[in-house]
């Protein structure tokens, strides 16, 4: 019997759970940790609320944890109440899936002003992280700047201008949908230190901007390229493209009907953020591409921001023990092995890049990596004790350990609450999901 501590319960650590299933059948033991009480990581805080069937992809999750060699070990976080070390003295194989739950910084003066958030931050704001279930941002202001044009900035700038009745059917938690309905913004720039043949948003998740009750998207046609020379796109970026055609060409006496505007500010690298104690505007660098890379002109102008949130990309946190790539801002790993019997999966082994469904490759790789090197003798003989002996260093430590039973019951107390047409009504702090779990 072979026995694995897979660490995270997202997309990269259930995939990787049923890969292990599928290679090892019943050979294998499979525990997966959160530090959370609740499973699904980036499913559950990160995919936005208003995109509830991206998230139905946690029912095939639920399936692999339900399965007799499999279990969900919740509220442990390694590093902290357990050491890899001591994991790796337990398991043959030890897998961090922990994705890449911190912000990227900016690295501009003022960073540090009120009212500025990464997107780690506010998208765990609004879909009830614990830890960040009391960001408070003030909506109070008129204009908002969301940095980056990647598909994060969408979320955020959608959920921003998005009315009340949007919501309907999502499960944005109430403080979030509570403090969205009382907004005072009336612009929400997308700010791009590159151009909109550069863009990262994909064609759908674009095309949603177009669609909202009182927000209406804005490109400037001057910045778009000639039309012939969107022919050398890629397709999935000629659509996007195609959409932003489609904004710039939106006549002003129809965008005016909606009292929400979203500006796309292109070429504009931000330079620095101003302010007292809140940030007030943000200092922007035009730039030039040379080489597909955005280079400063030194025309610089400062445009009003309220509210900032920068969507910058994210960086896995660094574990005690294991090795780390800073400049990468994830665990350093040749094709997801660390050392021998450790390994890792999904955003923490190649960064924040791609959909929930690339995981899935990911996760079958690694476990492919892990049956060749136990066939080469690398993870030594099967005498490991595995989850008996996780059980009996959690009963010394005194650890409060949440299974998967107890997460059903707790999501049971999240689905009795929901408000009508919503799926669930999220606990935002660790202690009310351990209360539920009674
Ligand atoms: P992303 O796609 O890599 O976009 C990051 C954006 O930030 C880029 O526009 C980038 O510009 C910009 N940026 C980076 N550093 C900057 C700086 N210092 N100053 C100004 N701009 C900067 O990352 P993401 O939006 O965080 O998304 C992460 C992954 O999750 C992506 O693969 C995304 O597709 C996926 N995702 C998917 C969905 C969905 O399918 N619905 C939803 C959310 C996220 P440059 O290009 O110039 O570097």
């Amino acid at each position: 019997m072979r026995h694995f501590a897979i660490i995270g319960s997202g997309p990269a650590g259930y995939y990787t759970a049923e890969a292990a299933q599928k290679a090892f059948g019943d050979e294998v033991r499979i525990d997966v940790f959160d530090r959370l009480p609740v499973p699904y990581g980036l499913i559950r805080t990160g995919v936005a609320p208003d995109h509830q069937s991206i998230k139905a992809v946690s029912r095939r999750f639920e399936k692999a944890a339900l399965s007799d060699n499999v279990r969900f070990v919740g509220n442990v976080t390694i590093g902290e109440d357990v050491t890899i070390a001591e994991l790796q003295e337990l398991y043959d194989a030890v897998i961090l899936a922990t994705g890449a739950p911190r912000d990227r910084a900016l690295g501009i003066p003022g960073e540090d002003l009120d009212n500025v958030f990464g997107s780690a931050a506010f998208v765990g704001w609004y879909n009830g992280h614990p830890e960040f279930a009391a960001l408070a941002p003030d909506l109070s202001g008129n204009t908002a700047v969301v940095i980056g044009m990647g598909n994060v900035a969408l979320d955020v700038a959608r959920i921003l201008a998005k009315a009340p009745a949007e919501f309907a059917g999502s499960d944005i938690v109430a403080h979030a949908r509570e403090a969205l309905a009382e907004s005072r913004l009336q612009k929400i720039v997308i700010l791009g230190r590159r151009g909109p043949h550069q863009i990262m948003m994909t064609p759908k998740e674009l095309g949603e901007l177009g669609e909202l009750e009182r927000a209406a998207p804005h490109v400037a046609a001057a910045d778009l390229p000639a039309p012939e020379e969107d022919a050398i796109l890629e397709p999935g970026l000629r659509k996007s493209v195609s959409h932003l055609r489609a904004f710039a060409a939106t006549p002003e006496h129809i965008r005016a009907e909606k009292p929400v505007e979203i500006e796309f500010a292109f070429m504009s690298s931000p330079k620095a953020l101003i302010g007292k104690d809140k940030v007030e505007s943000i200092e922007i660098e035009k730039t030039e591409l040379v080489r597909g890379r955005a280079e400063g002109t030194g025309e610089t102008e400062t445009i009003r921001a309220d509210l900032v949130i920068a969507c910058i990309g994210y960086r896995t946190s660094p574990i005690p023990g294991v090795p780390f790539d800073e400049r990468a801002g994830r665990f350093a790993n040749d094709e997801g092995r660390i050392l021998p019997g450790l390994y890792c999966v999904g955003w923490a082994r190649r960064g924040p890049s791609g959909t929930i469904g690339t995981n899935r490759p990911d996760g079958y790789a690694t476990i492919e990596h892990i049956v060749e090197d136990i066939a080469a003798g690398v993870l030594g003989r099967a005498t490991r004790r595995g989850g008996v002996g996780f059980d009996a260093l959690a009963a010394e430590r005194g650890l409060d350990v949440v299974s998967f039973n107890d997460w059903k019951k707790i999501e049971e107390a999240e689905e009795k609450a929901a408000r009508e047409g919503a799926p669930r009504e999220k606990f935002v702090d660790v202690e009310a999901m351990i209360r539920a779990r009674g």
